[in-house]
């Protein structure tokens, strides 16, 4: 028997730092002697754009339409300190569901026993979380990833698309679904992003793995195509990313999180809102505490 092969999920609202995270988890990962696969499951298909010098990839998708039979070393190539990129694809636009490119793509890799053959330790899947559907949905409901988790700023749009995610998960936990690892919350920096989320990880029962600062060094990084490990790797942020992947290789306990009811979590941003609102007209001197 080959060795356990760790699979995770990374989720969140699109544009909220999911492949920049995950890129940098991965480029992490394997400075630290892990052989990974960063798996791109975003219609978008840039995820693994940075692990390779800004560069796109052919998609599982694209590379099905034209021929009928694909190899999966076609679609498999090579990024980063040897990290293993793969971008699903999604359809032509208008047409059909933007998640058959994930169950298509797993679905390839898992009847050619290609994980197990490239002898892998970690597979991150990079998945658009706006809604949790069909495809989107494979790597929680089918329990092909150990731990899931989110990439999330204090916006509430972004707070919404997690706590969605987190219904997701309650739904599918009891037969044999994935289950939450945590929040990693990004682009900290504006004033109280930090106790909202804590906030908001607190009352759905989940934790914070890392706490990512918004920073330049990310944007000149991605100019220049390439992760923050590689650009910039004796940076403040790149540090930030070491640790995240240091607790994510550590992870081991995942459970089912609270999510809140819509009505509930509507509530919960009034109160955030009315409370940063007395702050800035100086009426109370700490968020959360109501005059
Ligand atoms: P997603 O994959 O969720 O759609 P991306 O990872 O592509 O989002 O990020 C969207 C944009 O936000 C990119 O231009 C990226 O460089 C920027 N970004 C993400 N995280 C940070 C950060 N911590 N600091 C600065 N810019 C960031
Ligand atoms: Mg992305």
């Amino acid at each position: 028997m080959g060795k356990k092969i760790k699979q995770i999920a990374i989720y969140g609202k699109g544009g909220i730092g999911k492949s920049t995270t995950t890129s940098n988890l991965s480029a992490a990962l394997s400075e630290m002697g892990y052989k990974v696969m960063q798996f791109g499951c975003d219609p978008k298909s840039d995820s693994t754009n940075t692990l390779r010098g800004g560069r796109y990839i052919p998609t599982v998708l694209d590379t099905l339409r034209e021929k009928s039979s694909v190899n999966p070393r076609d679609v498999i190539f090579d990024g980063f300190n040897g990290i293993y990129c793969v971008e699903a694809g999604g359809p032509a636009p208008g047409v059909g569901c933007a998640g058959r490119g994930i169950i298509t793509a797993v679905e390839l890799f898992k009847q050619q026993r290609v994980f197990e053959e490239l002898d892998l330790d970690i597979v991150i899947y990079d998945v658009l979380g706006d809604v949790v559907c069909g495809g989107f949905a494979m790597p929680i409901r089918e329990g092909i990833a150990d731990h899931v988790f989110t990439v999330s700023s204090s916006d509430f749009m972004s707070v919404y698309a997690s706590n969605n995610l987190f219904k997701g998960i309650a739904k599918y936990s009891r037969s044999g679904g994935a289950l939450l690892g945590g929040v990693i919350a990004n682009s900290m920096g504006t004033p109280y992003s930090r106790e909202i989320i804590d906030d908001f990880a607190a009352l759905t029962k989940t934790r914070i793995m890392e706490y990512i600062p918004r920073s330049i060094t990310v944007t000149q990084s991605e100019l220049q195509g390439k992760t923050t490990i590689e650009a910039a790797p004796t940076s403040a942020q790149a540090g930030v990313y070491r640790s995240l992947a240091g607790k994510i290789a550590a992870h081991t306990e995942s459970g089912t999180p609270a999510p809140l009811e819509t009505t509930e979590l509507r509530e919960w941003a009034g109160k955030w809102g009315d409370s940063l609102l007395a702050l800035e007209q100086g009426k109370i001197t700490s968020p959360g505490l109501t005059i």
